[in-house]
Formats: structure tokens, C-alpha cells, sequence
């Protein structure tokens, strides 16, 4: 494990903030889709996007760490993330594992150009958690399988041009020996995408609907009914990729608070005079640093073996809690103000979204038994 740069990775983290200080637009000024959409292929064309991935699929073949150092800068500067989260961090890396040689030529450029927005249909709404127990159907017809059931929590649903969907195809097998993954083309018929309304008022997920959807045999990506084995690589990817993201976003919430705690009030009091906030934020800083040090050693374990390693769950779990602590203790200084949810200040919506944070990509218990079983080496949980 290593804590600083090289003079190479120096020179690429310099060339990439001369970039992002030139080129990427404020977060405010980039909100549409079609905003967002372009940017990514602004990033795409000087080559930023898919930066560890290898250049014969269109990538620009740097490392890992150099990766982790696009995450860190491109949030360090509060420039907006490519909108194709989900082709980027999670279904391209699935496809590079295990698609065929056409799947790889098929789909892998248009995911780094974002001509292919991607979402995840792996969720249903009894099968969250247990994701083993997922009952959409699809059964073969031909040359075609056909796919009746109902997807939840679908990101991206509603801008999507494909998605890694999870069917059921033997429902005699066991639970995890039934499962295929398709490429599912969002445009076909049958599939209709209902928006959801969340608590802060924005619609960032969907429920999706597949009535009798059909989807040809070549767009299944592994083996049929071995798709359990290739979800588990997109999951792996969900969490593997985003430490350094997620360290770099805990770490400006931390200043935001900082700043707002060490403002003085009208009464010329500063919240931070308060010898349990001071103690509060001390106990945030360690927390963020200890998720920037246990995303270095998952970054390590993964430059180790070339897979993620179950050590990315530690940071998605360490942000979760942590973005939440941030957030419930901004309210709280912010006190009565925190009710006007409407423009004075940002904090009243950043709590409201980081109550998802412990739910979206594992919920903080089940990394938790994750880390117990594949990082500490505990039995299995029954
Ligand atoms: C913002 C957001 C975006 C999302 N995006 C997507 C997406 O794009 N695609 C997609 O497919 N899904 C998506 N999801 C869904 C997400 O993956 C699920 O919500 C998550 O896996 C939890 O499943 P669930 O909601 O069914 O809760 P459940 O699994 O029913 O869990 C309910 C409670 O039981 C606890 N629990 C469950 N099992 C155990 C256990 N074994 N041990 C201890 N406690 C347990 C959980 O921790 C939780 O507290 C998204 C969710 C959110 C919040």
C-alpha cells in the first residue's frame, strides 16, 4: 500500500485539474439530461472516460490507481459525473468479463460515448436484499425468450437505452441456478418505465414493467441460467469502483459543514463554540479519513487479484453513515431554517437524499455481513 502519487500519476492528476479547470461546466449548469449527456461526450472525446479500460475497447488503458484519481478530481472539482454511471462502473466491466466477442464490439464504444445510456433492473419489489429470490419470468420462445414481470428502484429507468435485466428462466432450478442475464433494449415493446417520486421531491429512479418483452438469445450475456455468477460481477463492480468518489464527496460535505459550523450567527455566536459539535465534527474527520484509508487498501487488494475486492464494501459503508452523520448534524445547526426545504440552503435535500445512502448498493446490514464473512473471515450468516 502506497499513499502517494508516483511522478507519472502526478503528472496525469495535474493534466486532468488543468483540463476539469478549462473545460467542465459548474454542477448547476449541467441538470438536463441532455446536459449531462453532452458533457460525458465532451469527457469521452479528450479521452477521460473509461480511463482503466483497455484501448482495444476504446478505453484509455491506464491503470487503477490512475482511475481512482479521475474519481477523486473530477469530484474534488465539483464537476458533474458521467451521466453512464451504470455502463461505465458496472455493466461495461461485466460485458469486458464475460460477453463474446460481438457483445464486446456491440456495446462496450457506445457505452464510454454515452450513445448507449444504461440502467440495472436487477431489483423487484420482494426481492431487494435477497435478490436470489427474484420472480420475473422468461421463458424461451424460439429464437426469443419472453419476459413478463416488474422491476423497482430502477436508476436511469427513464432516460435508459438498455438494461442489465435479471429473469428467471428455470423455475424448477434452485434459487441462485434459474437466473439469466439479459442486455435488454429498453425500446422494446412491452417495456413501459413509470417514474417514482422521491422524499426530496426528485425522480431519480423508476419502476419498470415487461409485458410479454422479447429478447433475443445473442443478447444474453454469460451462460442461460448462469446468470447469478455474472450479476455478482456487476455487483462487485457497483461497489469496487466508486471508493474514491465517495471518499473525495465525504470529504467536501465535511468542509461545507466545517464552514457552516465556524459562521457566526446574528448574535455573533459560531455553532463551533460548542464543545459537543467540536467533538462531532473531530469524530467526522476521523471517520472520513479512516474511508480514505480503507479505499487505498481496497484499491490495493484489487490491484492484487484484478477484481474488486470485498475490502470497496468498508467505503460504501463508511460513506453511507458517515454523509448521513454530516448531513443530520448541518440540520441540526441550521435549526428551525432547516424546515424551508426550498433554495436557502442545501442542506434540508442533502439529508433528505442520504437517507437512500445506507439502501442503494447494499443496505448498511448486509455489507455488514459481507465484511464479517469475505474481509474478516467470519462463518456465513444463516
Ligand atoms: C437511491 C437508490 C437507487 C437504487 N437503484 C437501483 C437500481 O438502479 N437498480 C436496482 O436493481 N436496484 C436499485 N436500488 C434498490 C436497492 O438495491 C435495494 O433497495 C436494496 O438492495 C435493498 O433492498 P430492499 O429495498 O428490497 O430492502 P430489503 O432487502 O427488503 O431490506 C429491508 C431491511 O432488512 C434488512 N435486511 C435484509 N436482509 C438482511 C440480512 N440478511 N441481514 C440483516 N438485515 C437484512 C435490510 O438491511 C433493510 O434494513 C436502488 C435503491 C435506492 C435507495
Amino acid at each position: 500500500m502506497r499513499f502517494r502519487d508516483t511522478p507519472a500519476e502526478a503528472a496525469f492528476r495535474s493534466e486532468l485539474r488543468t483540463w476539469l479547470a478549462r473545460n467542465a461546466p459548474a454542477e448547476k449548469d449541467c441538470v438536463t439530461f441532455e446536459q449531462q449527456h453532452e458533457w460525458q461526450r465532451v469527457l469521452a472525446a479528450a479521452g477521460w472516460v473509461g480511463v482503466a479500460w483497455p484501448v482495444e475497447h476504446g478505453g484509455r488503458g491506464a491503470s487503477l490507481i490512475e482511475q481512482a484519481i479521475f474519481n477523486e478530481e473530477i469530484t474534488r472539482a465539483r464537476a458533474p459525473q458521467p451521466i453512464n454511471a451504470i455502463g461505465l462502473g458496472m455493466v461495461g466491466p461485466t460485458i469486458m468479463a464475460v460477453g463474446t466477442r460481438e457483445q464486446k464490439d456491440r456495446y462496450l464504444q457506445k457505452i464510454l460515448a454515452a450513445d448507449e445510456i444504461w440502467c440495472q433492473g436487477f431489483s423487484e419489489p420482494g426481492s431487494g436484499s435477497d435478490l436470489g429470490s427474484l420472480r420475473t419470468r422468461a421463458a424461451a420462445d424460439g429464437d426469443d425468450f419472453v419476459v413478463n414481470g416488474q422491476k423497482v428502484w430502477t436508476s436511469f429507468g427513464n432516460v435508459a437505452d438498455r438494461c442489465a435485466l435479471l429473469a428467471r428462466t428455470d423455475p424448477e432450478a434452485g434459487k441462485y441456478q434459474g437466473i439469466t442475464y439479459f442486455l435488454l433494449d429498453m425500446h422494446t415493446p412491452g417495456v413501459e418505465v413509470r417514474p417514482l417520486r422521491q422524499l426530496n421531491g426528485d425522480a431519480e429512479f423508476c419502476e419498470i414493467f415487461l409485458t410479454d418483452v422479447r429478447i433475443p438469445r445473442e443478447n444474453i450475456l454469460g451462460e442461460i441460467n448462469g446468470g447469478w455468477k455474472v450479476a455478482m460481477t456487476t455487483l462487485m463492480h457497483e461497489r469496487g469502483t466508486f471508493g474514491f468518489t465517495l471518499v473525495t464527496d465525504a470529504r467536501i460535505k465535511l468542509q461545507e459543514l466545517v464552514a457552516l459550523a465556524t459562521a457566526e450567527g446574528r448574535d455573533g455566536s459560531r455553532p463551533v463554540d460548542d464543545p459537543v459539535v467540536r467533538q462531532r465534527l473531530a469524530q467526522l474527520y476521523v471517520d472520513v479519513e479512516t474511508m480514505w484509508l480503507n479505499a487505498v487498501r481496497g484499491l490495493s487488494a484489487t490491484m492484487k487479484t484484478g477484481i474488486p475486492s470485498p475490502e470497496a464494501s468498508l467505503s460504501k459503508l463508511g460513506w453511507s453513515e458517515t454523509t448521513q452523520r454530516i448531513a443530520a448534524l448541518a440540520v441540526e445547526i441550521l435549526g428551525p431554517a432547516a424546515l424551508v426545504t426550498s433554495g436557502l440552503s442545501p442542506w434540508p435535500q442533502v439529508q433528505l437524499r442520504s437517507l437512500a445512502h445506507t439502501i442503494e448498493a447494499g443496505t448498511s446490514e448486509v455489507l455488514r455481513n459481507s465484511i464479517a464473512e469475505r474481509v474478516l473471515g467470519l462463518p456465513r450468516y444463516k
